[in-house]
Parts: C-alpha cells; structure tokens; sequence
C-alpha cells in the first residue's frame, strides 16, 4: 500500500500544478495509468495465447515420450511463430502509441482550444487547432518507429524481445526430452510456468528445471512489458512536449516525482531541481530532461501553465496588436501562420 501513499503524494502536486485545469490534468492521468494496465493485460495474453499453441501442439503426442524427434517438429514451426508474435506485438505498440500520444497532448490541447474560446479570436481558429494537433499526433508516432534507442530501432527491440521468448520456450521444451518426460508433462509445464513464472514451475517440474540448459526468466511476458512500459511513457512525453509548443498558455514543463520510489535515484534530483525559476522539477521546453528518466519511471509529467485570466487579456491585446505580445506573435508563428 505504499505505492498509493507515494502516487497520492504525486497526485497532490499535479493538482497543486493544474490549478484552473486540474479536472483536465486528473482526467488525463487516470487516462495514462489506464492505457498502462491495458496494454498490459493485452501483451500478457499475447504471450498466454503463443504459449498455449505451442503446448496444445506438443500435448499432441500424449503419454509418448516427448523426445528429439517431437523436439524438431515443435522447433520447426517456431520461426513462423515468432513472426506471427512480433505482428501481434508491433499491431500491440503501434496502437497503444497513438493513444499514449494523443493522452499526452489532449491536456495542452484542452488548454488551447478553451482560451481560444473565451479570448474570441479569430486569428487561429479552433478547426486549425483540432488540424494542427492532429497531424502533431501523427507525426510523432511516425517519430517514435523511426527513431533508434541504444542503436536500435523500436521493432528491432520487439524482436529481440521474442527471440528470448523463443529460447525459454526452447530451453523448457529441451529440459523435457532431457528428463525424458512424457508429451502432456512437458506441455503442461510450458503452461504452468508462462501463466505462474519460473518459482512455480521449479517446484511443480523439478525434473525439467533440474536439466534446464539455460536460464529462463521469472515471468516470460516481463521484458516486454518493461519495454512497453519504457516506450509508452516515452510516447506519452513525446506528445506532452510537442503539444505544449502549440499551447499559448505553455511557460514549461514541470516533472513530479511519484509512486514507488523506495530509493534515491535519478529523478530525485531531477524532479527537485529549480534551475529555472519554474519551481521545483520545473524546466523550459528546450530544457527539460527527456523523459521517462529510466525504465519503469512513473514520474509524472506535465505543463507549467499561464495564468488563464491573464493570458486571455494578452491574446486580446494581440489579436489588437500582434506586436504588442512578441511571445504570442511567435507562438503563432511558428505553429499556425499559413
Ligand atoms: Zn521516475
């Protein structure tokens, strides 16, 4: 329970942050936490789903010994399998990246669209607003394929994620000839340890973990759910960032450290520096560290916002005078000028 205790201390500074906006801000956090438990449940039965093929496949042979002969067949038709899991996995990515996207921005995109509203300009009209951030969300997710982390490239890590899945499926089937179990034996172990992880399946299956000819992880789904986990937050920053240059009210981007941090690390200081005069975690757009800090970073982050009040006299005045607010002139500028 110390997690809710450290989210809700999170929580507190982003409703701290939001001020005027924080219905919006709340709704997107619970947006972002809720994509996150998806996507996970979806990539677990991915896994679940590819697992139970190959096991049905091997319970085949039933109380036959499961031996090198079955092992080449099962093998044979695991490169098909694996090609089939990195489809399923990329459809998995490329949706939930649109959406972490889409979560990140809304909130600068709320912003935008009330103070065009109750500023009632004309010069950027709300259609052009909606255009602007859609094609925004697009090309961000085309940045997020396209882009190389640690010299590779987001489908390259998927695959490098399901060739492991493929050699701990491997080991556990080569451990099952080893100790000469029967073909039921060997397929429900495939099933036990994907569904209960690597401490069940040494206490059900000694035999075959005793003659296991390499590691196998914990939990089988584990390296894709850091990866997605890393890659999601790191859409959601993507679309944070970018929306709030097409957001007027955008004074900087503020990070709030969160739940489950037992110990000093990284966003510690990141998230209590004030270098800025932005207030503790906070940072000017070109500043700010990128983000998430590290895998499983729950961090959370959002925009430092102008006053609305103030800021709706200001687009008035520019609207009026567009050199009377050289930031604002700028802002359109660069973003909505035809
Ligand atoms: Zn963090």
């Amino acid at each position: 329970m110390s997690n809710k205790i450290g989210t809700n201390i999170g929580v507190d500074k982003l409703i701290e942050e939001s001020g005027p906006y924080v219905s919006w801000a709340l709704q997107q956090r619970k947006e972002f936490m809720e994509l996150r438990l998806d996507q996970e449940q979806e990539i677990r039965e991915i896994y679940e789903n590819m697992s139970k093929r190959i096991s049905l496949q091997v319970a085949e042979g039933n109380l036959n010994t499961f031996d090198q002969a079955r092992l080449r067949r099962i093998q044979q038709e695991m490169k098909t399998r694996i090609d089939d899991l990195n489809g399923q996995l990329t459809i998995n990515f490329d949706n939930y990246i649109k959406r972490n996207i889409q979560a990140g921005s809304g909130y600068s995109k709320k912003i935008t669209l009330n103070l065009i509203d109750r500023a009632s300009i004309t010069r950027v009209s709300k259609s052009i607003v909606k255009d602007t951030f859609y094609r925004m969300n697009i090309d961000s997710a085309e940045a997020m394929w396209s882009r190389s982390r640690y010299g590779l490239k987001l489908s390259d890590q998927i695959w490098n994620k399901n060739q492991n899945y493929r050699k701990s499926i491997n080991n556990i089937l080569t451990s099952g000839v080893a100790s000469g179990e029967d073909c039921l034996t060997v397929a429900r172990g495939i099933e036990n340890y994907v569904k209960k992880g690597k401490k069940s399946f040494a206490k059900d299956y000694p035999n075959m973990m005793a003659r296991m000819p390499g590691r196998i992880p914990e939990d089988i789904s584990y390296e894709a759910l850091r990866l997605a986990r890393t890659e999601m937050t790191s859409a959601y920053g993507m679309g944070t960032t970018k929306a709030a240059h097409l957001n007027p009210a955008t004074k900087g981007i503020k990070y709030i450290l969160s739940a489950s941090h037992p110990k000093y690390d990284i966003c510690d200081p990141i998230t209590m520096a004030d270098d800025y005069g932005l207030g503790p975690g906070g940072y000017p757009l070109d500043k700010a560290p990128l983000y998430p800090f590290h895998p499983n970073c729950l961090c959370i982050m959002t925009t430092i916002n102008e006053d609305p009040e103030e800021l709706v006299a200001r687009l008035r005045a520019w609207e009026q005078n567009p050199s009377s607010q050289p930031d604002l002139e700028r802002w359109y500028q660069e973003n909505y000028a035809a």
